[in-house]
C-alpha cells in the first residue's frame, strides 16, 4: 500500500470504485484534482451532489430525469400506443439518436440474472406491466441488449405481456455494419440468421 496522506488515499480509494477505474487512473485523476483550482474542484464536487439530489426516476417510464414526468412523457407528439422497453437510461439517448422511434420508453435498470441474484422484482417489471393496463399501449418492443440476460428478460416479458392482447416484438440484432463473420460469437450469428429477411 502506498504511503498517501489518508484524504489522498481516501479520493483514490472513491475514483478506483468507478466503472472502468483503475488504481493508476485513480491515482492519476487524483493528483488532477489536487492541481486543480479550489473553485473547479467545488464544481466537481457540486455536480456530483446536485446530480444526485436532482435526479429521480419518472414516475412512469423510469427515465432519470429532474422533472416528473420525463420530457418523453410530457410529450404529446409521441405515439402512446408503443413503449420500447430498455434496459438503461443511457438506452434511451441511443435510441433517440437514430431518430426513427416515436413511441414511449420503459426503463428497466437492469436485466432479470440469476446468476447475480437479480430476479424480475429487482427491475422494473411491475412499473411496466401498470402501464399496460389501461388498454392504451398496443405494442411493446423489446430493445434489451442481445446477451444471454438480456434474452432472458425478453423472453419473460414476453410470457407476461402476450396474454395482455398486446403485440410484444423484439429489435433484430444482427452483425453490425463492417463486422466479420467468423468473430461474432454464435448468439449473434444466430440471432442474424433467424431475423433474415428476403431481398
Ligand atoms: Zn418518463
Amino acid at each position: 500500500m502506498e504511503q498517501y496522506a489518508l484524504p489522498i488515499a481516501n479520493l483514490i480509494e472513491q475514483l478506483s470504485r468507478l466503472p472502468g477505474i483503475g488504481r493508476k487512473t485513480a491515482q492519476r485523476l487524483a493528483f488532477y484534482i489536487l492541481e486543480m483550482e479550489e473553485l473547479d474542484a467545488d464544481k466537481l464536487a457540486q455536480s456530483i451532489t446536485n446530480a444526485k439530489e436532482k435526479i429521480r426516476l419518472c414516475s412512469i417510464c423510469c427515465n432519470l430525469t429532474d422533472i416528473d414526468p420525463c420530457n418523453i412523457c410530457r410529450d404529446h407528439m409521441r405515439d402512446k400506443s408503443v413503449i420500447c422497453v430498455v434496459e438503461g437510461a443511457k438506452d434511451i439517448i441511443a435510441m433517440e439518436k437514430t431518430r426513427e422511434f416515436k413511441g414511449e420508453y420503459h426503463v428497466l435498470h437492469g436485466v432479470i440474472s440469476p446468476m447475480d441474484n437479480i430476479g424480475p422484482n429487482d427491475i422494473k417489471v411491475k412499473e411496466l406491466l401498470a402501464r399496460l393496463s389501461d388498454g392504451i399501449v398496443k405494442e411493446v418492443i423489446l430493445a434489451t441488449n442481445p446477451t444471454v440476460e438480456g434474452e432472458a428478460t425478453s423472453l419473460y416479458l414476453s410470457k407476461l405481456i402476450k396474454p395482455l392482447g398486446i403485440k410484444v416484438t423484439r429489435i433484430a440484432h444482427g452483425i453490425p455494419v463492417g463486422g466479420d463473420l467468423e468473430y461474432f460469437d454464435e448468439v449473434t450469428l444466430s440471432k442474424a440468421m433467424e431475423n433474415r429477411r428476403e431481398i
